[in-house]
This record gives structure tokens, C-alpha cells and sequence, in this order.
């Protein structure tokens, strides 16, 4: 522990400083109540101390500080002074009341109330910590402010007390507190309510992911200052004058994302931030282009909050795009108006002097749930009427038990069981929301209390693709079903090839007695004997090929075996349709024991026949096919890896990019044009500019076959007498 001591002269240094920037905004106001509630606070906690070893009124002082911070009026504030002198002191309201003002009475009151809640544990309901928490800050919403300001404190100094209380204390902030500072937008106190959560929640992770930004820290620091550069430059070509910033993104939300995806740090890409703030509206959608032409946006991630504020009136525009040095990096564009909101929240309704109250007039759902409160009786009836009020972003769904899961909008009862547990995912058979059945295709609302209904027979099936929302479930079934079809392949396959060892008198036995299997295995390119089944079963190792290839090795009585040979013939025809319909026409890679599967060649490395290639599960969109090259891609993620072959019956007309840099003399554009054109090779399109050294560069979009034709098109343009470097682009 470390024993700290304040000096009281310190402490007139800080009074002095939180005055400074109290009146940095409000220049005119009177700071002689601030003193005096000071004074009577220090002398009411005279002699206490804090767990930390320090003087008491360090604390309140600190909630002020934030209070000031968010520029909350002097009412609170000096609330925030006295929040715990009727608690902790045994001072009177009356006695506030008459010393500084009924207003400032009735939100330390208030506070005193919320203190003496005893929050359910959370087995207990939910709802019933948010009523009461609701029906405290109904009356006066200033009183959960200073409430936020007085846990942003005590968790910023969590660590002095025992690991018991830390852990309760961590979980009440994240269950209570967080979701109300969201829904009150205030999210720069959420942010860091969160941050600080984590490090006492799950403090192994806190603690890896805080050194692992910290170990690049003056590497990213630089990249985070040259990126505002860029950025900003950009805006100003077209005289646009932003203020941007940027940062590291909250652990915490680096750590959600990180279990969203079921990723580790080193994959979780986007980890930096930046924001720009404008003028007006018009601006930021201007600014948007501008940022969108010039680095290259990461498709399905650009979100108009402008258009459609969050519920808690969050406005701004994010999108992600890859940044200067190839890294991803999220973008937020808002006015100044808008970034004022988005960090203080409801605070930013507050003005200084009179009318200082009308600020939450514009928080209808308080005064509705206030009226909703007198007029219900249960809890689960009040937590229908407060459900849709605290989903920002995702919606909340209660366990029977009371245990909260927060989930993506548009769940459905399928995403909430493989929230739980895959298996639990897997053997869904029905649910009930709020006690009554529903189909599994039923959308969750926050506050729905979901009990699912499981059987052991039960198993995915390809339809559940299109009923889930999240990512978890939807790669969860897809591991499935792709298992469950290489299984069947390899049921089939032992199956045939039982068979056919029979035919000639042998078995996988005697073939492994005779030293003859590994042969066998390597003469139809497989690693194991498993794979090899799922070839043979999936239909890429025919019949014929491996009676052929045992008939040149076993020199058998062909007679008899031709008798037979009818018989496996047409199960081989069989398998190979099979075989056939995956490679229909639209696709052009075979993927590995999957039938009728959505697969798309990959933007990032473009492969083309004669590639060796990869596929790769992806998030919704089936399986993306890669280069084995290609550095895009996390090789390390087995499970989302297939095995893929280019499928020869495909008629490929690729487009592939060639760079050419040529010297920049008359006619090179049209004898590269030519040179293409004789090989019977269609030109897509052709861009030219020139660089200095009076060099020429082009960039030819190709129609190629295959990898060979486009090393033939390279090999004929690099040949001519001006080329100077010819490359796949
Ligand atoms: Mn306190």
C-alpha cells in the first residue's frame, strides 16, 4: 500500500486550478460558494481517511474535478463536494439546505439514497437495480451525474482496497453504472468507467493489452502524428479546415472486439482512432469524400449516425479505411456541436445560471419512465418500458437466472444460445422470451428474458445461416456444417474404398502389413488416410483411379475383377457427379468436401488459375479464396481455413492489373496495346501518366486465362525495346 500524505497547501493549489478552469467557460461565475462548500466539507471529514492512506476530502474534491470537466453547473458541483457529509459526517440536509441551497440539498440527498441501495446481486434481477437507479435520477437527473463522477473516482482508485471488494465494486460499475453513463451519453466517462473495469475484472488481459500498446508506443505516437498530417493535408487541398486528433482506442473496446471476433491482439487490426471535427454537416459529408478518395474504405463499415443519431443523441459519421501504411484505422467526422455531445453527453445540455434545470427537458424517456414507474407494478413490466431505452448500439437479453448478455440488434433466440455455449447453440430446438414460445427467427428486444429449449437430437442446419445476426453463431454453425460434410465424405469414402481393396483381395490392413500404404497415399496426394477417405468420398479421387493404379501394382487376375469393375463403375459416376455439381459454373474453385457454397476470389491478391490458393471462411460471405501468398490473411487461424483447387472445367476470363514502367517515349502506349492484342488477350482498360526521368507508367486491366497466360502477356511486353520492369499488379 502506499501511504500518501496531502498537504492542505497542495490542496489550495488544486481548489485554485479547479477555479481556473471553471471559469474558463464560465468566465463571470462566482466561485465564493465552491470555497465555502470546500471548507465546510474539509472540516467535516477532518480526521478521515481514505483507503489510499490520504486525507478524506481529496476525494470530493476529485468529483468535482470531473464534475468541472464536464462543465456541469455550480450546483452540482458543489453537490459533488458534499456528496458524502450527510452519509459519512452526520450533517442534516436541513442544515445544506440553509447553508447553501434546497437544490443542492436534494441531489446530496439523493446521492445519500443511492448509496444505501442494495443492488441485487446478479443472479438477482436486473431490472430491479435499474428501477431503482432510474427512480433516483427521475427526480433530478444531476444526481446520477455527480453519482458518475463519485464511481469514476473510486474506481480510479480501486486498487487500495481488497480484491473482494475491487471485484464487487468492478462488476457493479460494468452492470450498472456503464450502461447508464450510455444511455446518458456522457462516453467519455464511459470510456474510462469501462477501461477501468477491465483492469480489475480481467486484469491478466488489462494488463497484456496495456503493454503491448505500450511497447509500439513511440512507433504508433509517430504514426498517429504523421496520419493527422496526411489527413488534414488532404482536407486542406480542398480548403477544408479540420482540427483532427487521434489515439489508441480504449482497451476495453479493443477487448470487446477482440471476443466479438475470438481473435488475439496481435489480429485485431483497427486499434487506432482518429477523429475530425468541422464547421457544419455539410462539412462532414465533404470531409467524408475527401478521406474516401483518398484512402481506400474498408467496405461494410461506414455508419451515418448523422443521419440516424443513437438513441442517447450521438451524431457522427465512422468509417474505416486503410491508413498510410496499410493499416486499418477508424475514422469519426462530426461538428463541433456533435463532439461536445458525444463526450459530455447530457452534461452538454447544461447551462451555467438561470434555467440551469431546462437542459433535461429534452429527456423525455426520464420524465416517461418516471410516469411509467408510478404506474406499474412488477419489475419485468417496468423493464419493458426501459428495454429499448438502454440499448445503444446492442440490445440487452436477461438468462433466466438474471444474468445479462448483451447482444447485436436483430438478434434472434439462435444468436442468444450461442452466446452461451456452442453446444447449447448447436441443440437449439425452441425458446420462450418472457415466458411464451417463440420461433427461432423471432427478433430479441432489450430487456426480453430468454429461456432456451434444447435436445440432444438436434443439429444445425443450413437455414440457421440466414436466422442469425452475429458472427459468433454464424461461424459457429459454419464450422459445423462444413465438419459434418467432410465426416459424410469420409464415411462414403472408407465405404468405397473397402470395396475396391476387396476386389483385389486386400485391406487397408494388409496394405499397411506389406509397407504399401504410404505409396497408396502419396500416389493421390494425401497426407493421412482420412484425407485421403474425403477424397475419395467427395468424389476427387475416382474409382478407376485407384483400381487402375492397383491393377498396375497388384498384376491381379483381371478377369474376375473385370465382372465387378461395372459395379463400382457407376458408384464412381455417382460420386463424381456430386463431384461436378460443386464446381458448377459459378464457381471457379473447388472447395474441399463442400458442396453448394458461396465462394468469392479475394480483392486483396486477386489469384488467378496456376496460383496455389487458400480458402478462407469468412464472416457471412461463404468462402473467400486467397493466394497462399497473400499477406492478408491470418494463416494461423486453422479453423477458417478449407483446402481449395482451381476447378479446370471453369471458362475463366480473369481481369488482372499489370504495372509497366516504360521510358516515356511517342507511341509506347500503342505498341504495349498491340503486343497484348496479338496474343488474343482482351484489354479492359488502360491508364498512362508520366513520371519524372521522363519515365512513362501504365497500368493494363487483362483478361487472362490462367497464371501461364499472364506470365506469356508479362514475358511479350517486357521484351519491347522501351520497357523497363513489367509487374502483377
Ligand atoms: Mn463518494
Amino acid at each position: 500500500m502506499v501511504y500518501r500524505i496531502s498537504f492542505a497547501h497542495e490542496r489550495e493549489l488544486q481548489v485554485d486550478e479547479l477555479e481556473r478552469r471553471f471559469k474558463s467557460y464560465f468566465p463571470d461565475a462566482d466561485f465564493k460558494m465552491f470555497r465555502k462548500a470546500y471548507n465546510f466539507a474539509e472540516k467535516a471529514h477532518e480526521n478521515q481517511k481514505r483507503s489510499s492512506g490520504e486525507d478524506y476530502i481529496i476525494h470530493p474534491l476529485n468529483v468535482a474535478g470531473t464534475l468541472i470537466k464536464l462543465r456541469m453547473d455550480m450546483d452540482s458541483i458543489i453537490a459533488g463536494l458534499l456528496h458524502d457529509v450527510v452519509e459519512d459526517c452526520g450533517i442534516s440536509p436541513e442544515q445544506i439546505e440553509k447553508d447553501f441551497s434546497p437544490d443542492i440539498a436534494m441531489i446530496v440527498v439523493g446521492l445519500t439514497k443511492i448509496s444505501k441501495i442494495k443492488f441485487k446481486t446478479r443472479e438477482e434481477s436486473q431490472a430491479e437495480n435499474f428501477r431503482k437507479m432510474v427512480v433516483a435520477m427521475a427526480k433530478d437527473l444531476r444526481v446520477i451525474i455527480v453519482k458518475l463522477a463519485d464511481r469514476m473516482h473510486n474506481m480510479r482508485t480501486l486498487q487500495y482496497v481488497s480484491d473482494e471488494r475491487q471485484k464487487k465494486i468492478a462488476q457493479e460499475t460494468l452492470d450498472i453504472y456503464v450502461p447508464l453513463a450510455s444511455r446518458l451519453g456522457i462516453n467519455s466517462v464511459k470510456g474510462e468507467l469501462e477501461d477501468l473495469c477491465l483492469r480489475f475484472l480481467k486484469p491478466d488481459i488489462y494488463y497484456r493489452l496495456a503493454e503491448k500498446i505500450a511497447k509500439k508506443k513511440s512507433d504508433r505516437e509517430k504514426y498517429i502524428r504523421e496520419t493527422i498530417g496526411v489527413v488534414k493535408d488532404k482536407l486542406l487541398e480542398y480548403s477544408l479546415h479540420a482540427e483532427v486528433k487521434g489515439r489508441s482506442k480504449h482497451f476495453f473496446s479493443i477487448y470487446k472486439k477482440m471476443k466479438a471476433r475470438g481473435v488475439d491482439f496481435e489480429q485485431v487490426q483497427d486499434v487506432l482512432a482518429f477523429r475530425v471535427v468541422v464547421e457544419n454537416i455539410t462539412e462532414c459529408y465533404k470531409a467524408l469524400g475527401i478521406i474516401h478518395s483518398s484512402f481506400t474504405p474498408v467496405p461494410g463499415r461506414f455508419k451515418d449516425y448523422i443521419a440516424i443519431p443513437k438513441v442517447n443523441n450521438y451524431q457522427s459519421l465512422h468509417s474505416t479505411v486503410i491508413g498510410p501504411s496499410a493499416e486499418r484505422i477508424e475514422i469519426q467526422i462530426r461538428t463541433f456541436e456533435m463532439d461536445e455531445v458525444a463526450e459530455r453527453g447530457v452534461a452538454a445540455h447544461w447551462k451555467y445560471k438561470e434555467g440551469a434545470t431546462s437542459g433535461y427537458k429534452k429527456l423525455f424517456w426520464v420524465q416517461e419512465l418516471l410516469e411509467y414507474n408510478q404506474n406499474v407494478d412488477s419489475n419485468s413490466e417496468f423493464m419493458d418500458v426501459v428495454k429499448n431505452d438502454l440499448d445503444v448500439g446492442g440490445i440487452f437479453i436477461f438468462t433466466p437466472m438474471g444474468d445479462v448478455k448483451e447482444l447485436k440488434y436483430g438478434a434472434t433466440p439462435l444468436d442468444f444460445s450461442y452466446s452461451i455455449h456452442t453446444d447449447i447453440g448447436h441443440r437449439t430446438v425452441g425458446a420462450k422470451v418472457n415466458g411464451r414460445m417463440v420461433p427461432l427467427r423471432h427478433k430479441l428486444k432489450s430487456g426480453d428474458s430468454v429461456e432456451i429449449l434444447t435436445s440432444k437430437s438436434q443439429t444445425p442446419s443450413k437455414d440457421w445461416l440466414n436466422i442469425v445476426k452475429t458472427s459468433r453463431a454464424k461461424t459457429k454453425i459454419r464450422q459445423w456444417l462444413l465438419k459434418v460434410e467432410r465426416d459424410s465424405n469420409k464415411v462414403n469414402g472408407v465405404e468405397v474404398l473397402e470395396k475396391v481393396f476387396r476386389l483385389f483381395r486386400t485391406s487397408v490392413k494388409t496394405m499397411k502389413k506389406q509397407k504399401k500404404m504410404s505409396a497408396f497415399l502419396s500416389e493421390f496426394k494425401a497426407s493421412n488416410e482420412d484425407e485421403l477417405y474425403i477424397s475419395i468420398g467427395s468424389g476427387k479421387v475416382s474409382v478407376k483411379d485407384i483400381i487402375d493404379f492397383l491393377q498396375l501394382s497388384q498384376k491381379s487376375d483381371t478377369q474376375e475383377i473385370e465382372k465387378q469393375i461395372d459395379e463400382l463403375d457407376s458408384l464412381s459416376q455417382k460420386l463424381t457427379k456430386t463431384a461436378r455439381k460443386k464446381s458448377n459454373k459459378d464457381n471457379a474453385v473447388i472447395v474441399d468436401g463442400m458442396t453448394d457454397v458461396m465462394v468469392r476470389m479475394a480483392r486483396c491478391c486477386n489469384p488467378i488459375p496456376g496460383d496455389p490458393i487458400v480458402g478462407y471462411i469468412t464472416r457471412g460471405r461463404g468462402i473467400t479464396v486467397h493466394t497462399t501468398k497473400c499477406t492478408r490473411i491470418d494463416f494461423g487461424d486453422i479453423a477458417r481455413q478449407v483446402d481449395v483447387e482451381w476447378n479446370e472445367e471453369f471458362d475463366f476470363k480473369h481481369p488482372v492489373n499489370i504495372r509497366i514502367i516504360s521510358h516515356d517515349k511517342p507511341g509506347v502506349l500503342t505498341r504495349i496495346s498491340k503486343c497484348i492484342n496479338n496474343m488474343d488477350i482482351n484489354i479492359k482498360t488502360a491508364l498512362g501518366k508520366s513520371l519524372p526521368d521522363s519515365k512513362g507508367s501504365f497500368l493494363f486491366e487483362v483478361e487472362v486465362k490462367d497464371y501461364s497466360e499472364l506470365i506469356k502477356v508479362i514475358g511479350a511486353i517486357e521484351s519491347l525495346d522501351e520497357i523497363l520492369s513489367v509487374i502483377r499488379a
